[in-house]
């Protein structure tokens, strides 16, 4: 699959184009959410790499393993090498043409254009059937305070029916220099139901409480050594303000000069939104850097820390094991004692 240079303007299309209309059926044509269906129903049916890659993720080797707490999946994915492998730093980001921009999508990717600024797109290297990037319609940094409030809208857009999730400019996202989210379908990762679990066990031994009024939840727990922050509301602005005040409070924490490392997880049920948060020490574990026999390839982002471990090559696949996974997490995550001090303005 090779990049072409396209006009920007003949790969977006809209919601209501002609594109999508023998796709229709079966469909309702008046909500967003059915129109996206038809819209991945359109890139499947006229572009052949999307569905051959679709088409490989059922043979796809999954295992689980049961760390201390919860269970992640991992999946051995060839074609997520060169994500997993890529070089971000700024000069190499600077030195390839940009894949998230339209003039430079794949010959038959089409982007749907959605909420004024943003073109959703299938990932071209799924991990998820449905597996889209909503990346913006022009080429700017990766921000998380700019993609937090699209994210939202994408998962309320959707009726609950998808998860938005983000990696940080230096902590897993593979375009830094284009703002972006992902999505897949509402319960694909592990950790957002595994949290739900947690939150309505009523156990509440090892979660520290942050917040509790009428119009949010907060909470802060490690699982795994993973410390997430998490916040639950019906109300979108109060999601949203919290979240917001929770990224600020880390980048005072971690006095990063640029946004702090975290990875993020919008999602909901019914009418309830639910954020979780990872702040996170470091991108890549140290075995990234190891040399050959001791090198495990495996560069988290919020879908390995979210549950679903990503191992493009088969030989780490077969190696990795729990005390492996549990150490990886530690080395890359923080734990939640980093949230103690976290109060929230009304
Ligand atoms: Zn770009």
């Amino acid at each position: 699959m090779k990049t072409q240079t396209n006009t920007p303007d003949s790969k977006i299309i809209d919601i209501d184009s002609s594109i999508l209309s023998p796709y229709l059926e079966g469909y309702r044509p008046e909500t967003f959410n059915d129109r996206l269906q038809t819209f991945i129903k359109q890139q499947l049916a006229t572009w052949p790499e999307l569905k051959q890659a679709i088409n490989n993720l059922d043979e796809q080797v999954i295992n689980k393993i049961f760390l201390k707490e919860s269970e992640v999946m991992l999946q051995h994915n060839p074609c997520r090498l060169k994500s997993s492998a890529s070089k971000v730093d700024k000069k190499s980001i600077e030195q390839r043409p940009c894949f998230l921009c339209p003039e430079n999508l794949y010959e038959k990717q089409l982007g749907l254009s959605w909420n004024k600024n943003w073109l959703v797109l299938n990932n071209p290297y799924p991990i998820f059937k449905d597996h889209l990037v909503i990346s913006s319609k022009e080429h700017i940094l990766q921000n998380v305070n700019n993609a937090l409030p699209a994210m939202i809208k994408f998962v309320h857009d959707t009726d609950f029916s998808f998860s938005a999730f983000y990696n940080g400019p230096a902590c897993g996202a593979s375009a830094p220099d284009h703002l972006h989210f992902q999505a897949c379908k509402k319960n694909a990762l592990p950790i957002i139901s595994q949290t739900d679990r947690i939150i309505n066990s009523g156990d509440y031994s090892n979660i520290q409480a942050i917040n509790e009024d009428t119009s949010s939840r907060s909470f802060a727990t490690t699982l795994d050594n993973r410390g997430i922050f998490i916040c639950l509301s019906e109300n979108s602005k109060v999601l949203f303000s919290i979240v917001d005040q929770a990224i600020s409070f880390l980048e005072n924490m971690t006095k990063n000069s640029e946004e702090p490392l975290i990875n993020m997880i919008i999602s909901g049920s019914e009418s309830t939104y639910m954020a979780i948060l990872f702040p996170r020490k470091t991108h890549r574990p140290e075995c990234f850097y190891k040399d050959d026999n001791e090198k495990l390839l495996i560069s988290p982002g919020a879908v390995d820390v979210g549950g679903v471990v990503i191992l493009p090559r088969e030989k780490d696949y077969r190696r990795i094991n729990k005390e492996y996974l549990l150490k990886i997490f530690s080395e890359v995550c923080f734990d939640h004692s980093l949230f103690q001090n976290l109060i929230f303005q009304k």
